[in-house]
């Protein structure tokens, strides 16, 4: 395989966690949008119980803690997110009810019907919308919330250069109305939908990594690795601005029934 061919899933774990770390989210997303999805969630209360799936350093799970009275429990694959996102709650001194905890979204360590509300954002393609839908479900209460990210497309038909690089980066990538067809299937009312709009690439994760990968180069001069890290971001922000009429990310909010 040339390294042009090399994706994403291919480099250094530890050079990703290292370059992701230093930005205040790791997918793309606002604190406006996490506002406008958390407002189709009816019921929340002190008592309630939320988990956050695929957290990263947690800069959507703040602002679900600072805008809700629930205990939150963020899970993600990698410790060094978890050490900044606990780091971050005791910060804002949000630690009594928000902890990080490692571990895989596909081996949840929750009780069946434990949940009100299970949000994930820009996270649950590393186990595919439809397998994440179907297994977290039994783990929220009848009438418990589902928020998450997906990316999707905009249009029946695009151009075969996007259309190439999704079907390599990500297979499941589909329509909105699959995408809600799925919800329902899995057994959710599907409340809400609606597209993130553009600044939630630009603004809050492309335009962030322009100086965290000036930083990373120098810090990584001659690495191979780190070089082409920074390049795959470098081609996935071309891509977006070139093709955004025809994908981004749909939140969906689903109800348990
Ligand atoms: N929700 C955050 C992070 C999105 S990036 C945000 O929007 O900013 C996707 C996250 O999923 C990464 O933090 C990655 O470490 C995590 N991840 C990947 N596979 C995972 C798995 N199997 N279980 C839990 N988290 C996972």
């Amino acid at each position: 395989m040339s390294d042009q061919n090399k994706s994403i899933h291919e480099f250094d774990f530890n050079l990703i966690c290292e370059y992701f770390s230093s930005m205040e989210r790791q997918g793309p997303g606002s604190p406006e949008m996490t506002l406008r999805a958390l407002s189709f969630v009816d019921n929340l209360s002190a008592g309630s119980r939320i988990a956050d799936l695929g957290c990263g350093t947690g800069g959507q799970t703040m602002v679900l803690a600072q805008n809700t009275q629930a205990k939150i429990t963020g899970i993600d694959l990698f410790p060094v997110f978890i050490d900044l996102f606990n780091a971050k709650a005791r910060k804002l001194n949000l630690h009594e009810r928000v902890t990080g905890i490692t571990g895989s979204m596909d081996d949840l360590p929750f009780r069946e019907g434990e949940l009100d509300l299970i949000w994930s954002e820009g996270a649950i393609y590393n186990i595919g919308f439809e397998k994440g839908l179907n297994y977290w479900r039994k783990f929220l209460k009848p009438g418990g919330f589902l928020a998450v990210t997906e990316a999707s497309w905009f249009t029946d038909e695009r151009p075969e250069e996007i259309d190439s690089f999704w079907r390599d980066a990500y297979p499941g990538i589909d329509t909105i109305p699959s995408k809600v067809a799925m919800m329902q299937k899995a057994g959710y009312i599907p409340v809400a939908c609606f597209i993130l709009p553009e600044e939630c690439w630009t603004e809050h994760f492309y335009e962030h990594q322009v100086k965290a990968q000036e930083v990373f180069l120098e810090k990584h001069r001659g690495n191979r690795t780190a070089e082409e890290l920074v390049e795959n971001e470098r081609r996935e922000a071309v891509l977006y601005s070139k093709y955004k009429e025809y994908y981004g990310y749909a939140f969906y909010i689903g109800k348990k029934i």
